[in-house]
């Protein structure tokens, strides 16, 4: 049984226990590379994964069969659930744990063996979005998940199936970081009555130092702040807390830009490993108390982070960071790339 541990010390959330058996043995051989023959994330291998949870189909194609443009399965380590309560057991005193509440699935974003998402048409990474947003959806009618987070990781590293696939993990809490966002925005707003976002928006618009790139819907920049070399936001000019919510003609737009800053990454960094996360606010965020406060105050975004410098060479995930090139050149170089 997976189980969530909090770390007392740092007051984070530690999914584990997700492999074991047969599924840690699929963990160890993770690394060999699957090639396009073997490839099961392929059209026509459908019979080779898990059923498929959701897919954008032709109309009257039957599920499990070619004929996808978008396919969402669960993933073969899957040891999440969506069933059973959270109850706290084990050890106790300073450690805490809890069953592992939650679902893990993997969005195939194309039926061809496409290694990168800047590879999909614009369209195609608009219906990519609608996919996300209708996973959104339904899982939010799920009690037991409090958060829904997607990511979407490529390049090096342990990626098991090197076809080019998104993932949404849900879980019974809200990430620290989004936490640390939410508090954040909230401190702002307190102090200016306004959104921090809009407020950054309009200062990258107007001083122009760090915009990679603008369109009538979205603006992608290297954050003032950032952590990471070539670390790009996108953030739509529209205020909204909720992905969810978001028009559905601005998924066109933003997926112009999406591909673009990750071809620009991608072609002056010779294509390095990286990862795009979705922050968007908590499912169900208008039942919460703070709901109102969220919908005034934080405002969705997509984080491009480029994995440039070895590991070692940055604090992954803490709370400082070595940055060594400027925001400001990063963006240049981004630009006339
Ligand atoms: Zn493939
Ligand atoms: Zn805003
Ligand atoms: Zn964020």
């Amino acid at each position: 049984m997976a189980e969530l541990r909090r770390d007392p010390l740092l007051d984070r959330w530690i999914i584990t226990g997700t492999a074991q058996g047969e599924s840690l043995e699929a963990l160890i051989t993770i690394y060999k590379k699957v090639s396009s023959q073997e490839c099961p994330f392929c059209v026509g291998k459908e019979t080779e994964t898990l059923p498929e949870i959701f897919a954008l189909r032709q109309t009257g194609s039957r599920v499990n069969t070619p004929d996808w443009q978008v396919r969402v399965i669960p993933t073969r380590t899957q040891t999440l659930t969506l069933q059973g309560d959270l109850q706290k057991r084990g050890e106790g005193g300073i450690y805490d744990l809890e069953n592992a509440i939650g679902s893990h699935e993997i969005v195939i974003v194309s039926p061809k063996h496409l290694t990168h998402f800047s590879q999909l048409s614009p369209e195609e990474i608009a219906e990519v979005l609608k996919v996300y947003r209708w996973r959104l959806q339904e899982l939010a009618k799920n009690n037991l998940c409090r958060y829904a987070l997607i990511f979407h990781n490529q390049g090096d590293g342990p990626v098991a199936v090197e076809h080019a696939h998104s993932q949404i993990v849900t879980l019974p809490f809200v990430p620290k970081t989004i936490r640390e966002e939410i508090n954040g925005a909230k401190r702002y707003y307190n102090f200016k009555m306004r959104c921090i976002f809009c407020d950054i928006l309009e200062q990258e618009i107007e001083t122009n130092k760090r915009v990679v790139l603008e369109n009538e819907d979205c603006l992608a920049f290297t954050p003032f702040a950032s952590r990471f070399p070539f670390e790009v936001w996108i953030l739509p000019k529209k205020h909204g807390c909720c992905f969810v919510e978001s028009e559905e003609e601005t998924f066109f737009n933003l997926g112009v830009v999406l591909k673009n800053v990750l071809g620009r990454i991608e072609k002056v960094l010779a294509n390095p490993p990286l990862n795009f996360i979705l922050h968007t606010a908590p499912l169900r965020y208008q039942e919460l108390d703070e709901g109102e406060i969220i919908s005034d105050v934080y405002h969705w975004h997509l984080e491009i982070l480029p994995h440039a410098l070895p590991a070692g060479g940055f604090e992954w995930g803490g709370d400082f960071y070595l940055n060594p090139p400027l925001p400001e050149v990063t963006a240049k170089i981004l630009r006339e790339s």
